[in-house]
């Protein structure tokens, strides 16, 4: 289509109905075809829009006034909302949003998987769904003269300064709060992405849900940090529950939160949680499930999966600390874990002592390099869990895992896009997706979790 042709300029307004929800959240009207994108519009709502963009496949508006209201639409309860970049679908009932998700999740199988007959469970959402995160990690920036802390507007660094997140656990809001009313106090200064100058680049905050053990991580451009001292001992005095006092020195130009080097400042190097009866150490880099009450739902469907009988090998693929892995070991005869950082790692053995496990073992590595080498001794599971990261698995991966010939891979993932195109690998070569259970990990985001059986064809 030539620019011309175009249906919409910039700055046009335009009175529009939405017919659909993107992945990330946006209400979608079409104008002869051509999609318009308008963030916080919502399907069978119209509304005045301001263009704000034109691409040539697609243009983003601004919802300037709604006229008809959808049945779904509330008020949303967090007065940034609007500016925050961190939830998209405050604006939509709950069961709206599960709604939401459990469709998305069908269309994306369909039409990146091929898998349009595969059974798609409603998602399995929270009773309560605030105040579920056990983890905040917060850019620290400055404004005239003051030190702010916030999420990021959407698509942009500039930090929204908050005084309160709902969807954090409320320890962590205090931790964000006390710890930049300190830094003020001590001089500190905010970090500024433009300039590459400053100290506190983001406040790091892990809360233990059961244990109610808090650490506080503070993510520096340098080594130097005024006034450290002082500042850790009041940070102390002002969190009676924190237990691990850490920073994590972080000096290059990047979006990236953590820098490589750590150092405890006072007290441990973890915190500790228990997930049912289990009990996990964690320090600062390692991965942890952000929603403590879901991660139960979710590790309890992918036992449920799994269908143990107690005489299985089993490989829990990106297995972070060991969590996945000694639900797993509860039920199987071994359990291998393999993950790619080196704390995690250190991480889950402790975690297997700590808890008496003895029939585990965890590898550091590439789990599409270290498959081939378990592969290469002989190691035949009868189970494979995979929990990858949003890019789901290496092709390599899941060639090794056909080779390995298991009766059932259990996939567990954060990302529907990728989940499809590997169900359809596995789908290619032997394999036949069961099921797949969504779980609501994220309330108010558009994220969506789902944990897929898949069965060797006979
Ligand atoms: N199963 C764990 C962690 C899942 S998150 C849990 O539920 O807590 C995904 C994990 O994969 C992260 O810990 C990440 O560090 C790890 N990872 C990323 N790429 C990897 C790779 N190529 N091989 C092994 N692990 C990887």
């Amino acid at each position: 289509m030539s620019a011309k042709s175009l249906p919409v300029e910039k700055n046009q307004m335009v009175e529009l109905t939405f017919e659909d929800l993107t992945h990330d959240g946006a209400g979608v009207a079409k104008i002869n075809g051509f999609p318009v994108f308008v963030p916080r519009a919502l399907p069978g709502e119209t509304g005045d829009v301001k263009i704000i963009n034109v691409k040539k496949k697609f243009a983003i508006g601004r919802l300037m006034e709604i006229k008809q209201e959808s049945e779904d639409r509330i008020e949303p309860p967090c007065p940034i909302f609007k500016q925050c970049g961190g939830c998209q679908l405050q604006h939509l009932t709950y069961e709206g949003q599960l709604r939401h998700k459990e469709k998305h999740v069908r269309e994306v199988l369909a039409r990146i998987g091929g898998l349009t007959s595969v059974d798609v469970h409603p998602v399995l959402g929270m009773d309560k769904p605030w105040r579920y995160r056990n983890k905040a990690q917060v850019p620290v920036g400055e404004e005239e003269g003051g030190l702010i802390a916030g999420f990021f507007a959407e698509r942009s660094h500039r930090i929204v300064d908050m005084k309160g997140c709902d969807i954090q656990h409320i320890e962590n809001d205090n931790v964000v709060q006390v710890v930049k009313n300190l830094a003020m106090k001590y001089g500190v200064r905010g970090y500024d992405d433009k300039t590459h100058k400053g100290t506190l680049r983001h406040v790091v905050t892990r809360h233990g849900k059961v244990t109610g053990e808090l650490m506080v991580v503070l993510v520096t451009k340098g080594k130097e940090l005024p006034n450290k001292k002082n500042l850790v001992r009041e940070i102390q005095e002002s969190l009676p529950n924190v237990k691990s006092i850490i920073q994590n020195i972080n000096p290059s130009r990047t979006n990236v939160i953590f820098g490589e080097k750590t150092e405890v400042l006072w007290g441990e190097e973890v915190i500790h949680d228990y997930i049912g009866d289990i009990k996990f150490a964690i320090s600062a880099r390692s991965f942890y499930q952000v929603n403590p009450d879901q991660t139960k739902v979710l590790y309890d469907k992918a036992l449920e999966y799994a269908q143990l009988t107690g005489k299985e090998t089993v490989i829990d693929a990106y297995c972070g600390i060991g969590t996945i892995s000694l639900f797993l070991a509860q039920k199987a005869k071994h359990v291998y874990g393999v993950e790619i950082v080196p704390e995690a790692i250190a991480d889950a053995k402790k975690n297997a002592r700590l808890n008496g496990f003895e029939n585990v073992d965890f590898a550091v590595g590439e789990a599409e390099k270290v498959f081939p080498w378990w592969y290469a001794q002989g190691v035949r599971p009868e189970v494979i869990v995979v929990d990858p990261p949003r890019k789901g698995c290496d092709e390599s991966l899941l060639e090794t895992i056909v080779n390995m010939n298991p009766d059932r891979v259990v996939y567990v993932s954060c990302n529907p896009a990728t989940l499809a195109r590997d169900l359809k690998y596995l789908d290619e070569h032997g394999y036949e997706t069961k099921e797949v259970q969504p779980v609501d990990m994220f309330p108010h985001t558009t994220h969506v979790e789902c944990v897929a059986v898949i069965e060797r064809k006979l």
